[in-house]
């Protein structure tokens, strides 16, 4: 992954242990910034429970932002197919990197200046929505350069991108995730576009996307809301990009995160709640109590280490949400108190599997 030239941020946090919520996260928080992919929906599909946990959330209050680092479609592309799948949307409760993206590019050259796009329709559209000219070719003199996915894109634009990096103008990119889940595989991602462009040029971006600020503060400023809650299913974008900006974060199991990840967390990248899914937002985050290096107990559950492997005491399996975010927090809570104690990236790998079949029914794998 390219190096990036974002300022350091003075909220950075790292969460050393899981926080406690003693009502419902949707009571306690009044915006959730959600993920899409493996949030809300995977690939064409909706994730299950996505659609009732959300309306009852919005039902109660909650405000909906559903934030993404995909700069590709518009705004309104997204909220179409959220309608489709029947999630809670306003028009404009869609926020994406694009915009992001355009904020930043706005605040760099004067109003009116060309632009070089590399990207698509998101990117037009958010230069265009701040009085900015999308160009396509770096001979029209562009001001800056901003760069986002499209499947469209090709070597010919990346070429006008490296021509205008390496002249010397700003340049913004939507995000550097390095892959992107399709449905046969992973494929490469804007990170690795944007990798290409820094390889010919020399240039250093400036990123607009998740882990980094400008999309979360782009979020508040379109959203609104005071105590914003990061709903995510990746460690690397959703949960440490919400500790860069200081906000409390809830890390779902439905997309690409799996307990021996969330398990392995650094303390950057380790999110303030879990819940197995979206239907979290209605459930308590109960107190986890460590008793020394081999119990942890949160809610009605405990959960020992024997010899390097997790197991639930009495081995029973979580009869209802609860019990299942409760199992979640007692074992992650566990093994990161033993991880920070015992030490190190590889001091104390923990054998999970008897606490993922627990969970299995509950979708945690
Ligand atoms: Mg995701």
């Amino acid at each position: 992954m390219p190096d990036h030239t974002n300022p350091p941020d003075p909220r950075r946090r790292l969460v050393p242990a899981l926080a406690a919520c003693d009502t419902p996260l949707r009571a306690a928080y009044d915006v959730a910034m959600l993920d899409l992919d493996g949030v809300v929906y995977r690939g064409d599909g909706a994730v299950d429970h996505a659609a009732e946990a959300l309306s009852e959330a919005a039902g109660h209050g909650m405000r909906l932002a559903y934030v993404t680092n995909n700069a590709s479609r518009t705004p309104a592309d997204v909220v179409a197919k959220l309608r489709a799948l029947s999630m809670p949307t306003e028009d404009d409760s869609v926020v994406t990197s694009a915009q992001a993206a355009g904020r930043l590019v706005a605040d760099l050259v004067p109003a009116g200046s060309r632009v070089l796009v590399v990207g698509g329709a998101g990117l037009v559209q958010a230069l265009e929505e701040r009085g900015l000219v999308p160009v396509r070719s770096a001979q029209d003199d562009p001001a800056a350069v901003v760069q986002g996915f499209s499947p469209d894109l090709g070597w010919a634009q990346l070429a006008e991108g490296a021509y205008a990096v390496a002249a010397g103008v700003p340049w913004i990119v939507s995000n550097t995730d390095t892959s992107i889940p399709t449905e046969r595989g992973m494929a490469p991602g804007n990170g690795t576009l944007v990798a290409a462009v820094a390889a010919a040029s020399g240039g250093v971006p400036e990123v607009a996307g998740k882990p980094y600020a400008p999309l979360f503060d782009e979020t508040v400023l379109r959203v609104g809301g005071e105590r914003p809650l990061v709903v995510g299913d990746r460690l690397d974008t959703d949960i440490e990009g919400a500790n860069n900006v200081g906000a409390d974060s809830l890390l779902v199991f439905t997309g690409v995160c799996d307990l021996d990840t969330a398990v392995a967390a650094g303390a950057y990248a380790r999110p303030t709640y879990l819940a197995p899914d979206l239907r979290g937002l209605e459930l308590l985050q109960r107190p986890v109590t460590v008793d020394g290096l081999e119990a942890a107990r949160c809610g009605g559950v405990a959960v020992l280490c024997r010899d390097g492997r997790l197991v639930v005491d009495g081995g029973a399996v979580p009869e209802d949400g609860q019990a299942a975010v409760d199992l979640l927090r007692a074992a992650v809570g566990l093994a990161w108190h033993r991880r920070d104690e015992v030490g190190g990236e590889s001091g104390d790998r923990l054998d999970t599997s008897a606490v993922r079949d627990a969970l299995r029914q509950w979708g945690v794998r």
